[in-house]
């Protein structure tokens, strides 16, 4: 096997759930990474759907036939990787993946009997666990020293289970023990998405997190640049499922990225940008499916600045509208609402008021381990004012530059769609952004349209 020629530059690489949905998309993982010896710490998200299944697991009053259906069902997810690997290391890796779902059915029994979002953690982290060490072996397969590195060593985390706050100082200080002299001559693959609190519990950054672990192992290791395979070949104009003229972005800087993936470009996980900005990290997203398609490169200065960059659409949102008479002309209500909203951890995305009611919006698309806005908040909003709850919207977000201080923005967006219901509008907080709700039925045409006007 050969070990890994040692260059000056350190790539982190981080694989999505489709880049190891199964054996060919590995494959061609693996040879992203031998084809570019910078590339040493690689980080994995769970196989395909592998997640979704877990969630699904990890919820209250799951009967124990459909546990061992969906077991079953990751079981052949995995070993329909492995059974394209030489047959010794197919057997004995099978015998590893076999006992992890043993281990994984008892943690989805005991969830039966004593739910727990403890428990719940300890489900989500079996997908990372899982395609991390079967990637590690395809790696080997093309002889590329690939070692697994189990990451809860490092990512160590407070005990918020599903939504985990990652210790920047104590992952420094173990990466730098653990696993910078590691990344000198190997090629080291470990987990996104989980992490540890200090009682030794398995803890999740939230779905999609395994974008931010990537980039807070890059700054850890002080990585040159960190690289996101995905399966689209970089950041578009907009989503192109939506339209056919939207196009990918060569060079885009961290601020507008940074917009986008707050507001829903799905590609990446809207905190992946907060450490490279820290540390000036260049980040490429690409597609591991055509790496010779390039990609989109994020940072800190790039050529051109345009006034319209992207649309980007987030589905799925709910408006909280408080409205209260008694905040007119008094002073603190706003404070109590929020002490509320931050007791349940609830991160509040838009936000307009008149004077005496506020509208808020929050993200809370399926696919998320809680709902946000339970009863118990409503209930104790309710105790301040009337609350009302909206669902159906979408959020379309323009993203650009110099958006606060550019003569006919309003005309040239607003005009655009005006046989739309706009249900909220938001301007002004960013230079980089315009935001505003729609119905989720209007939501596509909006976008088509906005897209053809602004972009062509
Ligand atoms: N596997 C996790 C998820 O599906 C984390 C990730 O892929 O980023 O959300
Ligand atoms: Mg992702």
């Amino acid at each position: 096997m050969k070990s890994v020629q040692s260059t000056a530059s350190l790539t982190v690489a981080k694989f999505g759930g489709t880049s190891v949905a199964d054996f060919q998309a590995m494959l061609r993982c693996a040879n992203i990474i031998k084809s570019n010896a910078s590339n040493r710490l690689i980080v994995v998200s769970a196989s395909a759907g592998v997640t979704n299944y877990l969630v699904r697991l990890s919820h209250k009053n799951v009967l124990v036939t459909e546990q061992k259906l969906i077991v079953d069902n990751i079981r052949a997810i995995q070993l329909n990787i492995t059974q394209h690997l030489s047959i010794d290391v197919e057997v004995e890796l099978n015998k590893e993946i076999n006992s992890l779902l043993d281990e994984l059915l008892q943690h989805a029994l005991t969830q039966s009997l004593q739910y727990s979002t403890k428990t719940t953690d300890a489900i989500l982290a079996f997908g990372e666990q899982l395609s991390s060490r079967i990637f590690a072996e395809v790696l080997q397969s093309i002889d590329v020293a690939g070692e697994y590195f189990n990451v809860k060593q490092v990512m160590k985390t407070n005990s918020l289970h599903g939504k985990a706050v990652v210790d920047i100082k104590q992952l420094s200080k173990q990466c730098e023990h653990l696993l910078v002299p590691k990344l000198k001559d190997k090629v080291i693959v470990t987990q996104g998405f989980i992490g540890q609190d200090s009682l030794g519990n398995t803890t999740t950054l939230g779905r999609g997190g395994s974008d931010y672990s990537a980039a807070l192992l890059a700054e850890a290791v002080h990585g040159d640049n960190l690289s996101i395979w995905t399966d689209v070949v970089g950041i578009f104009t907009t989503d192109p499922r939506i339209t056919e003229q939207a196009r990918a972005i060569k060079e885009i800087s961290f601020g507008e990225a940074a917009e986008m993936a707050t507001f829903g470009a799905k590609i990446l996980h809207p905190a992946t940008l907060i450490p490279a900005m820290r540390c000036n990290i260049p980040v490429f997203v690409g597609s591991s499916k055509e790496p010779e398609m390039g990609g989109t490169q994020i940072k800190q200065k790039v050529a051109s600045n345009p006034t319209y960059r992207s649309i980007a659409l987030r589905r799925e949102q709910t408006l909280v509208t408080v409205k209260s008479p008694a905040m007119l002309h008094a002073s603190g209500f706003l404070a109590k609402v929020f002490s509320i909203l931050a007791k349940h951890e609830l991160s509040v995305d838009l936000i307009t008021t008149s004077e005496i009611s506020v509208a808020l919006t929050f993200d809370n698309p399926s696919g998320s381990t809680q709902s946000l806005i339970t009863n118990t908040v409503v209930a104790e909003l309710e105790q301040l004012c009337d609350v009302s709850v909206e669902h159906g919207l979408s959020l379309v977000a323009v993203i650009g530059n110099g958006l606060t201080c550019t003569k006919g923005i309003g005309q040239s967006i607003f005009e655009t769609i005006n046989d739309v219901n706009i249900r909220l509008i938001c301007h002004g907080a960013s230079a980089n952004n315009i935001c505003f709700l729609v119905n989720e039925s209007d939501a596509n045409l909006v976008v088509e349209k906005l897209h053809n006007s602004l972009f062509s």
